[in-house]
């Protein structure tokens, strides 16, 4: 299959997802996600009308930046504090953040540069082993802490990564669970929270996500192909 294929296949399946939830079916987005991917298959998805790409990796983003059409691109992976100044003016989102420490990095960066970086506050739960992101009890603290301390900062929605599942129903919960925090802090008033995103779904579970709520996923796989990680 090629990506033009795959990429059709997925906006139908994104669009029939959408509108079961009762939404339409561009109310979701979709997020290519290119890790490992050369420029030319990112060029190539791009003219097949990927308007926004994600990276888990700040290397990969600097070694491919200007090499890829314009895009809008969203850093999706754990990012370490030292490595902020180098995406700051690079990308438009940061999916992954999950403390005051590296939220106060990127409000530092993005003051610098005069921005302001849009943000998602990434949200664990106590049945995933990963190490990143915040507990359900200590989201709320994080963003109050980075409304009061970050002013280059805009909160603009939650993310998350569901536990694996052999069977993605089982992730129903989890998803549901993120989705009503998500309802529930986007009614903090303050100028720099902006709810607009709920970033969850991937390559699997991405149908069950829109389903329960989410409204951008970040797919990899199911356009691209397995990755190799050899290379
Ligand atoms: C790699 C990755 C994805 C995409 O995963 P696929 O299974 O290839 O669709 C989504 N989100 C994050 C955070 C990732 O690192």
């Amino acid at each position: 299959m090629s990506i033009k294929n795959n990429l059709e296949y997925i906006e139908k399946l994104k669009g029939e997802a959408a509108i079961r939830s009762g939404r339409k079916p561009e109310d979701v987005l979709l997020c290519a996600v290119t890790k490992t991917h050369g420029v030319d298959e990112i060029n190539e998805a791009i003219d097949c009308g990927v308007t926004d790409i994600g990276e888990n990796k700040v290397q990969e983003i600097m070694d491919k930046y200007e090499f890829v059409k314009p895009v809008k691109w969203h850093l999706i992976g754990h990012l370490q504090t030292n490595k902020v100044k180098y995406i700051i003016d690079k990308v438009d989102m940061i999916h992954s953040v999950d403390s005051l420490h590296l939220a106060k990095e990127i409000d530092k960066r993005a003051k610098a540069k005069d921005l302001t970086m849009k943000i998602l506050v990434q949200v664990n739960s106590a049945m995933e082993e990963s190490k990143f992101g915040v507990t359900v009890e200590e989201t709320k603290q994080l963003i109050m802490d980075i409304l009061e301390q970050c002013p280059n900062i805009k909160i603009c929605g939650m993310m998350c990564i569901a536990p694996f599942e052999e069977d993605v129903d089982d992730a129903r919960p989890f998803f549901a669970e993120v989705k009503k925090l998500y309802d529930e802090y986007s009614k903090i008033s303050h100028p720099m929270l902006d709810f607009k995103y709920l970033s969850m779904g991937m390559s699997n579970d991405f149908e069950v996500a829109i389903e329960e709520g989410s409204n951008l996923v970040r797919v990899g796989t199911a356009i691209f192909g397995a990755r190799d990680y050899s290379l």
